[in-house]
């Protein structure tokens, strides 16, 4: 068994940590304070491959392991969760089209989508749906010549922002094979947004409603098959998961990081407060859990890697403790700081903010402690 990254592994982290650094973290909060993430930054990062993360190499794509795309997201989050997160998203949508897609949809999607001259959001949720993501009720009436979609996508990042979205729809009967995934560029007729939703973090990346009234797609946009829509939906979603926790790690450890070098300047009754132990202490139990966290994404990102049959516990194992890790520690360092880790300037606050979402999307930790309790009991009896 060997921990070690590899040389290749290790460029990587270190090239998108470079980039994080000098063209993300300095933006970072004007982002945060404009609601936008620039749309020239996607195309940047796409130079270095990273817009087609785990796409086939055969098909343009950079062909990285999801262990490989962890250090990514969690090299790039030291800059900015939100920014990282999002170019999950887009990763995600990508790699739905290369595995499922016809080789016509691929030649018609893939190029831009690697590019990152089209950012692509993902659109499950709806208003009566979250958790229960199968009852969805948008409908997909069957045309001449394609499909006609109706019906409203709730909290959809990048909404009113992407250049195309991956729309999960009801092309059939109830239940999950009744749900047909579709490809819908922005500009179609009866596409319309929401308003801005005003939210806690992740404040750079817009999120609004997607409406879908008549909107009217040719056949050519179905993603693989009719009726698979949810399959390819939750496929896409284990990795979703190993990638929302790297953001958790990379940014937690960006607070530790920070909040150390805070201890050893700042003092209180005559020495830096790095001196009480109490506080020595609590470093410690961070730097524990961290690298506890750290050890067991990658784990779980092996076990997808090597097609390991408890993958889907495992990823859901790792979302749960390292988004929790994550959120803890990060609390913490604001608490570390004193109040001045309550004042922007110091850019903890921000990082408590961007990840509490992680505790609730890609699947809540209630729905990921489901997942793990399911399979432990169905363990228990085979
Ligand atoms: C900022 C943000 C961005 C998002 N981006 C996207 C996106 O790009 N695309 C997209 O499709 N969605 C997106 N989402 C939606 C997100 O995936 C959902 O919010 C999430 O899946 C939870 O659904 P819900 O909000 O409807 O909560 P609900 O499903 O209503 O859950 C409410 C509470 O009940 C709990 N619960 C529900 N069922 C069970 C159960 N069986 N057992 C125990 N507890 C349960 C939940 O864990 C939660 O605590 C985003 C959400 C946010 C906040």
């Amino acid at each position: 068994m060997d921990f070690a990254l590899t040389d290749e592994q290790s460029t990587i982290f270190e090239m998108a940590h470079a980039f994080g650094q000098e063209r993300i973290a300095p933006h970072a909060r004007a982002w945060e304070a404009s609601g936008e993430i620039p749309k020239s930054i996607w195309p940047e990062l796409a130079e270095l491959g990273f817009g087609g993360l785990y796409v086939r190499e055969e098909n343009g794509g950079a062909g990285l392991s999801r262990l490989d795309a962890t250090l990514v997201f969690e090299a790039l989050s030291a800059a900015c969760p939100s920014v990282a997160a999002m170019l999950s998203i887009h990763n995600m949508c990508a790699a739905m089209i290369d595995k499922f897609g016809s080789d016509a949809l691929r030649a018609k999607y893939l190029p831009s989508a690697i590019s990152m001259d089209r950012l692509f959001a993902y659109c499950l949720t709806e208003p009566g749906s979250g958790s229960d993501a199968a009852a969805l009720k948008t409908r997909a009436e069957v045309t001449d010549d394609g499909f006609s979609l109706t019906g409203t996508k709730a909290f959809i990042s990048g909404g009113g922002y992407a250049d195309a979205y991956i729309i999960m729809a009801r092309s059939d009967g109830e239940g999950p094979k009744g749900i047909s995934a579709m490809i819908v560029e922005d500009g179609t007729k009866g596409l319309s947004f929401g308003a801005l939703e005003d939210k806690m973090g992740w404040k750079s990346q817009p999120t609004r409603q997607v409406q879908l009234d008549n909107c009217n797609i040719p056949a050519e946009n179905l993603l693989g098959e009719r009726g698979q829509g949810f399959t390819y939906a939750m496929a896409g979603l284990d990795g979703g998961r190993l990638n929302i926790s790297a953001c958790s790690l990379g940014a937690a450890q960006n607070a530790l990081t920070a909040t150390l070098a805070y201890m050893g300047e700042r003092t209180a009754f005559g020495k830096t407060i790095d001196q009480f132990q109490a506080l020595q202490f609590r470093l410690a139990d961070m730097e524990t859990e961290l690298q506890a966290a750290r050890v067991f994404l990658r784990q779980a990102a092996w076990k997808l890697d090597t097609g390991a049959a408890d993958a889907t516990k495992f990823c859901a194992m790792a979302k749960r403790f390292v988004t929790e890790t994550g959120s803890k520690t990060a609390n913490q360092c604001l608490q570390l700081h004193g109040g001045y880790g309550y004042l922007a300037d110091y850019g903890i606050e921000k990082t408590v903010r961007d990840l509490r979402v992680h505790e609730i999307l890609e699947g809540t930790n209630e729905i990921m402690r489901m997942i793990v309790s399911r399979a432990l009991l169905s363990e228990r009896n085979t």
